[in-house]
């Protein structure tokens, strides 16, 4: 796991435990068994992005339909401060899935501070073992 991020701090996913006992695991090399746990670990590394970004720029790639991903070094650069992530459902995308959703809404601030809401539903297919995210469809801001 990344070293500059203290493992017994809360993980930002929203699962209530530790970093180190979550989605620490998947960024550091482990397959996530479910796409919403690939989307939770997803989650985490957009929003501790800043305390190390290589690794989890990296990450997001790695984890990211080659179809669809965008370049790397655009990954690293710096985006909104994510808060809370409530998942809101889920299709499919279990252990013996090819592909699933994971529906979710998202609250971040940007670079005035102001508060918004993403609202996404987010596709996921599984190859080798290894869920990927593919793309989603955006409902825009609730606020
Ligand atoms: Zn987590």
């Amino acid at each position: 796991m990344p070293a500059t991020i203290d493992p017994s701090q809360r993980c930002p996913c929203g699962t209530g435990d530790s970093y180190g006992e979550c989605c620490a695991r998947f960024h550091s090399g482990g397959a996530a068994p479910t796409a919403e746990a690939l989307m939770r670990s997803r989650y985490s590394a957009y929003a501790l992005l800043d305390r190390d970004p290589a690794p989890l720029a990296r990450y997001l790639h790695r984890t990211w339909d080659a179809a669809e991903r965008p370049p790397l070094a655009g990954l690293m650069e710096p985006g909104p401060e994510w808060g809370r992530l409530t998942i809101v459902g889920t299709t499919a995308g279990g252990p013996f899935d090819d592909a699933g959703t994971v529906e979710f809404v998202a609250q971040f601030r940007d670079g005035s501070g102001a508060r918004h809401r993403m609202h996404e539903v987010s596709r996921f297919r599984r190859e080798g073992g290894r869920w990927l995210y593919v793309t989603g469809d955006v409902s825009g801001d609730g606020d």
